[in-house]
């Protein structure tokens, strides 16, 4: 397995998708002004449901409620608000096999990563900032919330970023409007029943499905005091630019392109998992994704070998199947983006690799993919393709390797493989990266703040630093 995992319990049938859902506003459900869009499963192309659009009424309708909301809820007692939160994650636990199988449905990722990092994740948030409701004079912050946030959130991790949201904003005492990603809107109306089922006040929660124009809505209502988004760096820069001059707040949580470096002194076998798990983990959808292994020329060949085996080994098909490694891509479109890349690093000159694997016939799919011979120049070293891809390039010395893995406009995560304690420091310490793993990969724990620099954003998110967003001091 690439992932540890707990053992399984049997995962299937235990949702009901029904087939239509509306929004959620001042804790009811409710229809939507805009045109009801579908959402897919990846795995089949099968309908899952309809899901309501919200028109710029809908999202005014949803801020007064949460601006309604948020008196009564910032002038509660930390340890009031605290009980909502850990009711709220005790529920996460409760109801993790239906979070969990309906998020593979609708994201295409497998269930076994579902089951045993999204929702553990997910809870965990909730229990951490939970924990910190009743402290913020301890933090050294002052226990002023700022009022609505307006969240908008990517398709990858669509539970788990609406935890990262979620959980300490409500713990600071603001009330929220969050619109999740159009291929993925399921698992946070499903949160949204858990808020009812844990008596949270109506208005303090509000989800808003649709589109990009219903996320632009959030972003400019003027009653939203902060606005926190995580995805695209081009959306990003276009959601500066709306929040430029009017007084919010804004943190942003953008794109990557991290590299994954291996010394020659490495554990070769341990290395291995970590680059498979760095870029084929959620089949790549990962913003702190490994997507460039850096690799220290001598042990180029014998490195490139084991990953070869060992992706032999992944298992690609169904999400539902707690076997299975590698799900399907979250849409036609990312699955078209990713191909155009991969296409254009062939036409570049480097040299494609993938183990022999049979993709099913519905679905949108992708192999893992190995590019070797990658230049600095090449697209497939600059752009984010947020896909199963690999792009390897090589190195002779430590500083060559920072030079290499800082030559990139993002700036989210790296990873350093050797044996060497001093190498790690003197690497980390040069490293443009807001996150650097040491002989591991995309571990994440909610007391650790996560966040970029350059263009993969500003702020933090997890940890003490994460209630910066949602304070003023
Ligand atoms: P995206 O930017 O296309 O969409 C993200 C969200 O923004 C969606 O909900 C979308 O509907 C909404 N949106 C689109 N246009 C908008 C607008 N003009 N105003 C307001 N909202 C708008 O990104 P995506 O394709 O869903 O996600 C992939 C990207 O997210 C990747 O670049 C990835 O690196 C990034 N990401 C970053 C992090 C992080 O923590 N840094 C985490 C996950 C994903």
């Amino acid at each position: 397995a690439i992932f540890e995992y707990a053992p399984a319990p049997e995962s299937r049938d235990v949702v009901e998708v029904k087939g239509s859902y509306g929004l959620f506003i001042d804790g009811e459900f409710a229809d939507g002004g805009g045109t009801p869009f579908k959402t897919v499963n990846p795995a089949t192309e099968e309908v899952l449901a309809e899901v309501a659009t919200a028109t710029a009424d809908d999202v005014d309708r949803a801020v007064r409620a949460a601006r309604k909301a948020f008196d009564g809820w910032s002038a509660l007692p930390g340890a009031e608000r605290a009980k909502y939160l850990f009711r709220i994650a005790r529920i996460i636990q409760e109801r993790a096999r239906e979070l969990a199988v309906l998020e593979s449905l609708d994201n295409g990722k497998p269930i076994r990563e579902s089951r045993d990092v999204d929702v553990p994740l997910v809870a965990a948030h909730f229990f951490y900032y939970a924990g910190w409701a009743d402290k913020l004079a301890y933090a050294g912050f002052g226990s002023k919330a700022l009022g609505v946030a307006g969240q908008v959130i990517p398709w990858n991790f669509p539970l788990l970023m609406l935890a990262w949201k979620i959980a300490p904003a409500l713990a600071c005492g603001n009330t929220v409007v969050l619109k999740p990603a159009e291929t993925t809107p399921l698992t946070a109306l499903l949160f949204a029943d858990i808020c009812r089922q844990a008596e949270l006040p109506s208005g303090v929660v509000n989800i808003v499905t649709g589109a990009g124009e219903t996320g632009a809505a959030v972003v400019s209502h003027p009653d939203v005091a902060k606005v926190a988004f995580t995805g695209s760096t081009e959306v990003g820069r276009s959601i500066a630019r709306a929040v430029a001059g009017t007084g919010k707040k804004l943190t942003l949580e953008l794109g990557g392109k991290a590299a994954n470096i291996v010394f020659d002194d490495a554990a070769i076998d341990q290395a291995v998992e970590g680059i498979v798990n760095g870029i084929f983990f959620n089949q790549g959808h990962v913003c702190c994704a490994g997507s460039r292994l850096l690799v220290q020329e001598s042990i180029q060949d014998e490195l490139l070998d084991s990953l070869k085996r060992r992706l032999g080994t992944l298992r690609l098909g169904d999400p539902l199947d707690k076997n299975t490694d590698i799900g399907a891509i979250n849409s036609a479109e990312q699955l078209a983006k990713i191909r155009s890349l991969s296409e254009i690093g062939e036409s570049e000159g480097a040299e494609r690799w993938s183990p022999a694997c049979e993709l099913p016939e519905r679905g949108f799919w992708f192999p893992p993919t190995v590019f070797t011979g990658v230049a600095q120049s090449h697209t497939i070293a600059r752009d984010e393709i947020f896909g199963p891809v690999l792009s390897v390039l090589t190195f002779r010395t430590p500083a060559e390797a920072v030079e290499k893995a800082n030559n990139t406009p993002y700036g989210l995560s790296a990873g350093i493989w050797t044996e060497k304690g001093s190498r790690i420091l003197w690497m980390a310490d040069r490293l443009r990266a807001g996150v650097v793993w040491a002989n591991t990969f995309n571990k994440f724990d909610p007391a650790s703040p996560f966040g970029g620099y350059k263009e993969s954003g500003y702020g933090r998110e997890g940890g003490l630093h994460g209630l910066e967003a949602y304070l003023d001091v």
